[in-house]
């Protein structure tokens, strides 16, 4: 993990710097479009093989990623590994209200494969990392060991806390400072930069998820 790799990773992605306003009513100053980060398998190759290779002396079994992005990339880092690989599903239950709401399922045909296993658990990008607690509580649920959370790119430490408080090793190709904001309290907003509106546009789904689960002015 170094600058240069945490330079090359936001190019990947197109991140802007700006002041953006996000699905979850949240204003941010960073933007990335995760949704091209696995149009070009050749080009986010090498971010792969170094998350792979820091999850490897975590021997694991295994390597779980919620959909979509982190089940891409779970699969990409199994295959590296040699090792099995499997995802878990996004399910929001209806009643709305509450952190971290949404729950992570995993498809039947894991279950009996994971039991007892150590596992690496992977996405994307984490910043709070709903989609990787999600999926950490499921796999917990089936009797499964995940002993490692990756992630190519660690935004922000409210999700990688929360794993090292767990005592689950946090493996990262790049980090990067993230600030998120409540309208009331941006500084941005403070200053009068401009606003974009970039609800329904491509943050990928799984930080819209982490966006909307975050506490007021987390970083
Ligand atoms: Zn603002």
């Amino acid at each position: 993990m170094n600058a240069t790799d945490a330079a090359a990773f936001l190019t990947l992605v197109n991140a802007r710097r700006g002041h953006f306003l996000l699905e979850s009513g949240h204003h941010s100053q960073l933007w990335l479009d995760l949704d091209a980060l696995f149009a070009e398998p050749n080009r986010i190759a090498p971010f792969v093989a170094k998350l792979a290779k820091a999850i490897q002396p975590h021997a694991v079994s295994s390597v779980c990623g919620p959909l979509l992005g982190g089940a891409f990339l779970a699969q990409l880092v199994a295959l590296a590994l040699g090792v099995e690989f499997c995802f878990t599903e996004r399910v929001m239950p209806r009643e709305s209200g509450g952190l971290y709401r949404a729950r992570y399922l995993l498809p039947a045909a894991f279950t009996a494969r994971v039991r007892n296993s150590r596992i690496a658990i992977v996405d994307d990008v984490m910043s709070a990392g709903s989609a990787l607690r999600g999926t950490f509580a499921e796999l917990r649920a089936h009797g499964a060991q995940p002993v490692v959370a990756g992630a190519l790119l660690v935004l922000g430490s409210a999700g990688a806390s929360h794993f090292v408080d767990q005592g689950v090793a946090v493996e990262a190709v790049a980090r990067e400072k993230y600030d998120l904001w409540l309208p009331s309290g941006c500084p941005l907003c403070s200053s009068g930069v401009p606003l974009e509106h970039m609800a329904g546009t491509a943050q990928g789904d799984t930080e819209a998820a982490d966006a909307k689960s975050l506490p007021p002015a987390s970083s």
